[in-house]
């Protein structure tokens, strides 16, 4: 990145620079609530420390002096923690997320924590925890920013100075908000990132990685978040290269999803998608129709109940014990657990946590939990064998533009689940999919989906470069 090469050079005062960016983000986060937690004294104290190092001339790094934001869900140090709930209110974790300590290490300047749903337990960033505020779209303030990394979306798209965001997706949260903010997200094969300090949300589908404003900053950036992890046991130890594939999309085989066509697709998200395609085949690539018939029809119902067993399990830690928020213990447990988790925990995530116990609960287990792991694999062979065929898939990310919140209200939580139908797919296979904005007719953005096979992020990002809107 250019600010890293000038803080090094000494052309670009680290200090003054990130000064700069946190009055920015404060003046944006009044009107529209990114963030959950600002860490500025953190981060001058970082600037300062890098100021001296290029001083002494010993500075390094490919994030020198970069300001990075983080979902609240993966733990900075020092830095309160809550992913967006109150039950996690006081948490400070005394330790870096992985993913944080490589961006710390080449000199990125960590800004604060990002508004997300409680838990990741959204599409919308609606479902805030108690006492937090709900992030607004960075183009329009009456919609959504889409979720559940709707504060790391929105900052991006807002903010004027170079940012990272960090972000995370189970069943499509960085390319959802993304797609709704207008910019660039790129989740990353399952186990690429080290997932070691994520407040987890389910451990089989979480994946860690960058939203930016371009998908080649996302690129850069996912290439020094990834790595080998000895501390997260899914963790994959591969060489991958991300440098830009030379002939572009030229020759690529492109399957365009009939899904993005369907009758519930807004007809301007249509619109858009056509227009994108037809770049691509301007660009030598073969375009042709394809469906995923078990991942359209099985995929949402599959997806949650996986999403929420796994979740209802990792939320069973939370019980005013050990983290974040208590109440007086001065009656048996059983009645101290459900009082603290009564008072902290906000609708959707006690929701979630009933389903998903249900999902697993001796009895049902097979009905439900075991038939959709079966699934799952139905899914992913589906796209396996999709991927002899073409080199990437691509379909909107969302098939609407970013709603009005009022009109969010009214949906039912079924409906609300029905949103992430294209995005489950690629997440329940652990498949790397990034969206871009693409041109539309106004201002709304529309989000373009890309999916590839496992390890094939370049494919993805060479598919994004000629697309995205500039
Ligand atoms: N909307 C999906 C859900 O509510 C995905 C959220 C996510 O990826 N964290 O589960």
């Amino acid at each position: 990145m250019d600010i890293a090469r000038m803080v090094k050079e000494g052309s670009l005062d680290p200090v003054e620079f990130i000064q700069k960016v946190l009055i920015e983000v404060e003046q944006i986060d009044k009107d529209y609530n990114y963030m959950n937690e600002l860490c500025k004294e953190q981060a001058i104290a970082q600037a300062r420390e890098i100021q001296k190092q290029v001083n002494d001339k010993t500075a390094k790094g490919k994030l020198l002096g970069v300001p990075v934001s983080v979902k609240d869900c993966i733990c900075v140090k020092g830095v309160q923690s809550r992913a967006g709930s109150a039950i996690l209110n006081g948490y400070h974790p005394v330790f870096d997320a992985t993913v944080i300590a490589n961006l710390k290490k080449e000199g990125a300047i960590i800004i604060g924590k990002t508004a997300q749903d409680e838990f990741g337990f959204g599409g919308f960033s609606i479902n805030v925890g108690k006492g937090f505020k709900v992030p607004k779209n960075p183009v329009d303030p009456q919609r959504a920013t889409g979720g559940s990394s709707g504060g790391a979306a929105g900052l991006t798209k807002r903010l004027s100075l170079p940012h990272l965001a960090v972000s995370e997706s189970t069943g499509g949260s960085i390319v959802n908000p993304a797609s709704f903010c207008g910019a660039a997200g790129l989740c990353p094969t399952y186990g690429l990132v080290s997932r070691y300090g994520l407040i987890d949300y389910a451990n089989s589908l979480d994946k860690i990685g960058p939203i930016t404003k371009t998908i080649e900053e996302s690129a850069f950036a996912l290439d020094i978040m990834r790595g080998f992890d000895p501390k997260d046991s899914t963790s994959l130890d591969i060489k991958l290269d991300l440098s830009p594939r030379k002939d572009g999309v030229k020759g690529m085989k492109i399957g365009v999803l009939t899904d993005s066509f369907s009758e519930d697709v807004e007809p301007e998200v249509q619109k858009a998608i056509t227009q994108a395609i037809e770049l691509l085949k301007s660009k030598g690539a073969t375009v042709e129709q394809i469906a995923l018939p078990k991942t359209a029809e099985f995929g949402v119902a599959a997806y949650y109940i996986l999403a929420m067993a796994e979740a209802s399990t990792n939320l069973a830690k939370l019980s005013g014990m050990r983290y974040g928020s208590t109440t007086p213990l001065d009656i048996q447990f059983n009645d101290y657990f459900a009082r603290t988790r009564s008072r902290f925990f906000g609708e959707e995530a006690k929701r979630r946590i009933m389903l998903g116990t249900f999902a697993r609960m001796a009895g049902f287990r097979d009905a439900y939990y075991m038939r959709a792991a079966t699934v799952r694999k139905s899914i992913i062979d589906e796209f396996k064998a999709m991927f002899k065929k073409v080199d990437v898939i691509v379909s909107p990310a969302m098939p609407i533009r970013a709603p009005k919140i009022d009109d969010i209200e009214k949906l039912s939580p079924a409906q609300h689940y029905l949103m992430d139908i294209l995005t489950v797919g690629p997440n329940l296979a652990g498949l790397p999919h990034a969206s871009v904005p693409i041109r539309s007719t106004d201002n709304l953005p529309v989000g373009f989906m890309a999916v590839a096979d496992h390890f094939n992020e370049k494919t993805i990002i060479a598919v994004c470069k000629e697309v995205e809107a500039r």
